[in-house]
């Protein structure tokens, strides 16, 4: 196991920085610290905490060149897109300092007892690992509501991103927050063990890949600790006969190629009527075709490179192999080190890697179904469940398929996306548990119930 960690530019593979990982002993005063932290964390009135999240919502706008550039070196995102995501994060501070109070304030409930209510209490510490595709705001909307509800947090990035992780330390103490309330660990993956059975961890939050979701499922399994999963997807974006083309195709378009193909709710498999097959794959491979790529750096780049090199070639392979298997290479599929041109596949069966599995980079695997029925019939037959769009003219029909996807989210008309009003979160293989809105900062509280009689 390597003993330091050196974070590259994907884009041009120069070195950026050296960390070396914390020791255990550095390790264990960084949970002290937690514990310390949350003694008096946790008796902070909801709105001093909110109060602090008004600074943080501030130094975000303030900073967000920075901290977008930051991101971009480390994982290659263009830094339009980068930027949108820090503002993104301060609309989640604004969300909270909103709604906070009332999410967490006692719950009267009317029974038998002189009074009765639910009260919400912070847990502690809760250990957050997380990805690299969206560095700042995969942390921020598990950091903020659950900091807001009064836990400390401590943060186990991917490495590749270690600046932005240390970044995001940096901006909660310079916005006030009191020492340990949030820190990041730069630990290996056997160290992760050690510190999920640790007592003083109370909870732990994973957003990632499915086999790191099993990994440290299992581990707090063990520990009896409660975990949240966020985990991959393959979302279908259904096309009905009826879908008014002109109006969502950029909309579409934006589904899969967004972040470079690197989310999680990305448009994976676009399922399309036989009827309007045809019209839909002309003018999709018509504006996949003029996407910009080239130096994420550059205000008009659309398509940077992919986070790092062995995931592009992991793309590839699935890619190939679906060819194998008789899938038709329509656009593109040509890669430069982690630069993947954006890519379309057809003839494209259910047994294909570009079906069954995660495509997580700019590759669109499109479908061809008999009809509408089929299509749903196509989109479900998925070990993933984050989510499904559906492109129609007829609501009527849209509102009869609510019951037959069984995702944590389906958007009818418009991409699948976050948003801090909603709940976030998947099913099957995707994970459980949700994130953002209301349901989102209860998911790490005690829940409980008081009842007193007179
Ligand atoms: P990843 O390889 O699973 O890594 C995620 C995090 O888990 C990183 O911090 C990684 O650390 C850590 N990790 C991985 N294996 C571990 C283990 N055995 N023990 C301890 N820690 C471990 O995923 P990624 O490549 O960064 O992100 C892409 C994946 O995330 C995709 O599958 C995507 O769909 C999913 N994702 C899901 C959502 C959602 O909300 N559902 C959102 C974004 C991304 P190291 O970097 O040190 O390996």
């Amino acid at each position: 196991m390597k003993n330091s960690i050196i974070t590259s530019n994907p884009y041009n593979q120069k070195e950026l920085k050296t960390y070396n990982y914390h020791t255990d002993n550095e390790v264990e005063i960084i949970l002290n610290n937690a514990q310390n932290a949350f003694e008096d964390w946790k008796e902070k009135e909801i709105k001093d905490r909110t109060k602090l999240l008004k600074n943080l919502a501030n130094l975000l706008e303030d900073k967000k060149e920075t901290y977008a550039k930051l991101m971009t070196e480390e994982m290659g995102k263009p830094i339009s897109q980068s930027i949108a995501e820090i503002e993104k994060c301060a609309w989640l501070c604004d969300f909270y300092i909103t709604n906070a109070e009332d999410f967490l304030s006692d719950n009267i409930i009317e029974t038998d007892a002189h009074e009765s209510f639910i009260s919400y209490d912070p847990l502690g510490t809760i250990l957050a690992v997380m990805p690299w595709n969206y560095p700042f705001w995969q942390v921020m909307r598990f950091a903020v509501p659950s900091l807001t509800a009064g836990n400390v947090g401590l943060l186990k990035h991917a490495s590749n991103v270690t600046g932005t992780a240390l970044a995001i330390q940096d901006v909660f103490e310079e916005a006030g927050y009191p020492k340990g309330c949030f820190q990041t660990l730069l630990v290996n993956h056997d160290q992760i063990e050690t510190i999920v059975e640790n007592d003083i961890v109370k909870a732990v939050t994973l957003t990632g890949s499915e086999a790191a979701g099993r990994s440290i499922a299992a581990i707090a399994g063990k520990n009896l600790k409660k975990t949240v999963l966020e985990l991959g997807g393959n979302n279908a974006c259904v096309v009905f006969d009826d879908a008014n083309l002109d109006k969502y195709m950029d909309t579409m378009v934006k589904a899969r190629m967004q972040n470079t193909g690197q989310s999680c709710i990305a448009a994976k498999r676009f399922i399309v009527s036989e009827k309007i097959y045809d019209q839909f794959l002309n003018s999709f491979t018509k504006e996949v075709s003029k996407l910009t790529s080239g130096n994420p750096e550059d205000d008009n780049t659309f398509i940077g490179v992919m986070a790092r090199e062995d995931l592009a070639e992991e793309l590839e392979k699935q890619v190939n192999d679906s060819v194998k298997l008789g899938a038709k290479v329509t656009l593109g599929n040509k890669r430069y080190k982690a630069y993947y041109e954006p890519t379309i596949i057809t003839e494209v069966t259910e047994d294909m890697p570009v079906f069954k599995e995660e495509t997580f980079g700019p590759v669109a695997a499109v479908i061809k179904a008999k009809d509408n029925n089929h299509a749903i019939q196509l989109a479900t037959n998925s070990r993933f469940g984050l989510g499904t769009m559906i492109f129609t003219e007829n609501l009527d029909e849209a509102y009869n398929q609510i019951a037959n996807i069984p995702d944590g989210a389906l958007f009818i008309n418009d991409m699948v996306k976050s948003d801090p009003r909603l709940p976030f979160g998947g099913t099957k293989a995707s994970g459980y548990g949700r994130e953002l809105s209301k349901e989102g900062i209860l998911e790490f509280v005690n829940i409980k119930t008081v009842y007193i009689n007179q």
